[in-house]
């Protein structure tokens, strides 16, 4: 087993999900003591960053510093009209990957794994894979 699809509800247009221990449990599962966990989302329009989990204002933050760069409405040409949440997904990134030793993920102690919604609410799927 090293690979699982969380489904995970998100419940707004712009959000950071805090999905740490989802990934922690999956790594307990799976059994894996020494590898990386690969977290990556299979949508255009939401992300995956790794950030601080300690103070919430920092994600809050991140998604207003993120509108003013990427303002919803611009001229974009794209039909479903969701083009800045495209921009920033990719901004984000699809993906991270994090080491794991002696059974845990090594995250530093301020670190948190997030799903970036950009274009919620919706179900997203998020892919991990240990090995
Ligand atoms: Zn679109």
């Amino acid at each position: 087993m090293s690979m699982k699809t969380l489904k995970v509800r998100t419940n707004q247009r712009a959000e950071m999900l805090d999905i740490t221990d989802l990934v922690k449990e999956y790594l307990e599962e799976s059994g894996t003591q020494d590898g990386q966990m690969l977290v990556y989302v299979t949508h255009t329009t939401c992300g995956v960053t790794i950030n601080e989990n300690a103070d919430p204002d920092v994600c809050t933050d991140l998604l207003m510093a993120l509108d003013k760069l990427v303002p919803w409405e611009q001229g974009f040409r794209h039909g479903e009209g969701n083009s800045a949440a495209h921009l920033k997904a990719s901004l984000m990134g699809s993906s991270c990957t994090v080491p794991v030793q002696d059974g845990k993920l090594q995250l530093g102690i301020w670190q948190g794994i997030y799903l970036c919604e950009f274009d919620g609410p919706r179900n997203r799927n998020v892919l991990l894979d240990v090995r």
